[in-house]
């Protein structure tokens, strides 16, 4: 990995994405510094990582010594500046908190070095308030993994008006060496994928609402007529109709689109906590 271009990559957060963005960082060639704010949390992460490649080896995808040398290549901390200050790249995968993740990258702009690329894996929130009062605004960028970082193939880039072309290329170089497929974005209201995709979850409720099908032929349509691997109503299921519903009401507003309306259907669920695949219930039984 002679040309790698971020040799030391930090990732803050080790949850279900940091630790996904992590694993896909180490076996990419780079050492990674995992940063969460306990040792537990940095811990867990760990072991998210390691029965995922242990899941590898057991399919026979991975063998034993490159999964050693992944491990080998991640270390953990609880210090978010010394993790920053080792990189070339900061990947930030905290909670979706606009505060939290904006006082994280001017704390940390001050202590990296001046051409470490800062980026966040939000999902939905706007990166020029991400962003906003960073020293050095042109090494930053979004730069948004799908779950489960080890298996989905995209990686959407996301620029605000200050991004340096420079930072894009950098970032879009190492997306290929991450194995994933980057698309480039303009810095916009659910970017590209969430935009759709949320706009395609909503309409297919209403349709349940309005009783045009079931959710299981309405899901199907999409399947067998379009090509997708999974239908709407199914993914609705799997991201969480909690999750989903914050993203089409902050839409809703950013956008001010009636597509994005939040259907009665959606809402009376989540009050009666049909959540999804994560309380067994919601579309589909789980
Ligand atoms: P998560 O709750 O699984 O993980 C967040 C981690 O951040 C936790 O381990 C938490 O302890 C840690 N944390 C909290 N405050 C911190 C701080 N100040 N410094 C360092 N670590 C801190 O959340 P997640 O699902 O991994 O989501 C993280 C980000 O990724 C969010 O912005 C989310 O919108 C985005 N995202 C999530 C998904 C998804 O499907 N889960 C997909 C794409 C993007």
């Amino acid at each position: 990995m002679t040309d790698n271009r971020f040799p030391i990559v930090a990732v803050l957060g080790a949850g279900t994405m940091g630790a996904g963005i992590a694993q896909v960082c180490a076996q990419a060639g780079s050492r990674v510094v995992l940063q969460d704010i306990t040792e537990e949390f940095v811990q867990k992460g760990l072991a998210r990582i390691r029965d995922f490649l242990q899941k590898g080896v057991d399919k026979g995808k991975v063998t034993d010594a490159q999964r050693h040398e992944v491990l080998g290549r991640i270390t953990t901390t609880t210090d978010r500046l010394a993790a920053g200050r080792a990189a070339q790249l900061v990947i930030e995968a905290v909670p979706e908190k606009l505060e939290l993740k904006n006082g994280l990258f001017r704390e940390l702009a001050a202590v990296v070095s001046a051409d470490c690329v800062l980026a966040s894996n939000t999902s939905s929130l706007s990166l020029a308030k991400v962003f906003a009062g960073v020293g050095g605004p042109g090494r930053c960028i979004g730069m948004h993994f799908f779950n489960p970082v080890p298996l989905m193939a995209l990686l959407e880039l996301v620029r605000t008006e200050a991004t340096a072309p420079a930072t894009i290329e950098a970032v879009t170089a190492y997306a290929a060496q991450l194995g994933k497929e980057p698309i480039l974005v303009k810095d916009s209201p659910g970017f590209a994928s969430s935009r759709l995709g949320v706009c395609l979850g909503l309409e297919a409720i209403r349709m349940v609402e309005a009783g045009v099908a079931s959710a299981e032929d309405i899901d199907k349509a999409m399947v067998l007529g379009y090509g997708h691997p999974m239908g709407p109503l199914r993914l609705t299921d799997l991201v969480g109709l909690d999750v989903r519903l914050a993203i089409a009401d902050y839409l809703r507003k950013e956008l001010d689109h009636p597509g994005f309306a939040a259907p009665t259907l959606m809402r009376t669920m989540v009050a009666a906590g049909k959540l999804g695949k994560k309380v067994g219930q919601g579309f589909y039984r789980w």
